[in-house]
């Protein structure tokens, strides 16, 4: 279908604060258009893991998730901490537990019933802004399109995940002055003595610059670390690899992916950027990430702050968007910058600083 050449918004990015964005926008009775530059359901890594917040925002604005997002064990009882290999403290994910589901099944649901037209295969490579609306210039590749179009919107939300080319446009200094890191996990068909009921964490220093993790997805078993970027994740892997093997009877067989993405410091040092003028970014792009790498939940609940403010200011309000967007998200913003104070005080050392 060919795209209009107008929308009241355009959302960049079909994770989960790009659809929650869009589903409030759509909502309130705006055109809006997400665009996504993979092919969707596209592949995020990720340990999918819906925490109780994620799922009471997932239920309240886009109903029960299908079964066809699950993944064996279904239900995922908490985070299990380990200090050693005898010594763990466990933090439960409530009294249901959390859904264990595969990403791009969880986030093509999301965008899907959002009820906004969705682009996949369309990149968005510059765009420019005045006082009256944002023009984007964008690749749109899917079969038998035609290349690059422009588009013109009145807000533009980006939710493109911690790479945001938005954010690094609106404020290149914020770029340069964050600190960077590396994630990176293995899937391998196999087994191992740690319960998969359970997200395992682990503290000790000699499994990665955060933590080292663990998790079991249909019939992977999936660990990873991380590192400071242009860092070396290998000898914290081999390292992390050699003691789940020798302490959690860990067994290989043959591995089936290995992916990594970058991620900032900006969650941990409150450095959060929520966009200028007609411009707003929410979800990973502004900064919103939990302790120990949670994200979901802070990319729906901003991604419906942005939407709502977006909302707000084209009609009743005589604030701009942004201004309502930074005052709804003020608690967002406290809460994640005090997840990772406590990150820091159970790891017993400053982590992601
Ligand atoms: C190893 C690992 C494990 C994790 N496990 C969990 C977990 O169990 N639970 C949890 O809550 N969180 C987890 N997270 C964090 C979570 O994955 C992220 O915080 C969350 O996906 C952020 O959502 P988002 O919508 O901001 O961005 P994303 O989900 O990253 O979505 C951004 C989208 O924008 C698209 N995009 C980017 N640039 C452009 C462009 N120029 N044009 C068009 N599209 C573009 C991307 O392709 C992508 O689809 C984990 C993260 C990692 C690295």
């Amino acid at each position: 279908m060919p795209l209009k050449r107008e929308y009241d918004a355009v959302v960049v990015g079909a994770g989960p604060a790009g659809a929650a964005a869009a589903r409030v926008m759509v909502e309130a009775g705006l055109s809006v258009l997400v665009i996504e530059r993979k092919k969707l359901p596209r592949y995020k890594i990720c340990s999918g893991l819906i925490n109780e917040k994620s799922l009471r925002l997932t239920k309240k604005y886009f109903g029960d998730i299908p079964e066809e997002c699950y993944c064996r064990p279904r239900i995922i009882k908490g985070v299990r901490l380990w200090y050693d290999t005898k010594r763990s403290r466990d933090w439960p994910f409530g009294e249901k537990g959390a859904p264990n589901v595969w990403r791009a099944q969880y986030d093509e649901w999301l965008v899907r019933r959002s009820g906004a037209e969705v682009r996949d295969l369309c990149l968005l490579s510059d765009f420019t802004m005045d006082g009256d609306g944002v023009k984007l210039y964008c690749k749109d590749s899917g079969e038998g399109r035609g290349g690059f179009v422009e588009i013109g919107c009145k807000h533009l939300v980006g939710a493109e995940g911690c790479l945001s080319s938005i954010r690094a446009k609106l404020n290149p200094e914020l770029e340069k002055r964050s600190r960077w890191f590396l994630a990176y996990q293995n899937y391998y068909e196999g087994s191992s003595e740690l319960d998969p009921e359970w997200y395992h964490g682990f503290l000790d220093p000699r499994f990665g610059e955060i933590y080292g993790w663990f998790n079991v997805k249909d019939d992977y078993v999936i660990f990873g670390t991380s590192c400071k970027k242009g860092g070396r994740f290998a000898p914290y892997l081999e390292e992390f690899s050699r003691f789940l093997k020798e302490h959690f009877g860990l067994r290989l067989g043959r591995l089936a992916r290995k992916s990594s993405c970058l991620g900032t410091n900006m969650c941990a040092t409150g450095n959060f950027y929520l966009g200028k003028d007609r411009a707003l970014l929410a979800g990973e792009a502004a900064g919103f990430l939990n302790m120990f790498g949670e994200g979901i939940s802070s990319a729906l609940a901003t991604g419906l702050l942005a939407g709502q403010a977006v909302a707000r200011a084209g009609s009743k309000s005589e604030k701009e968007a942004l201004e309502i967007y930074t005052e709804l998200s003020s608690r967002e913003r406290r809460e994640t910058l005090a997840s990772w104070r406590l990150a820091s005080r159970l790891a017993g050392r400053s982590v992601m600083v």
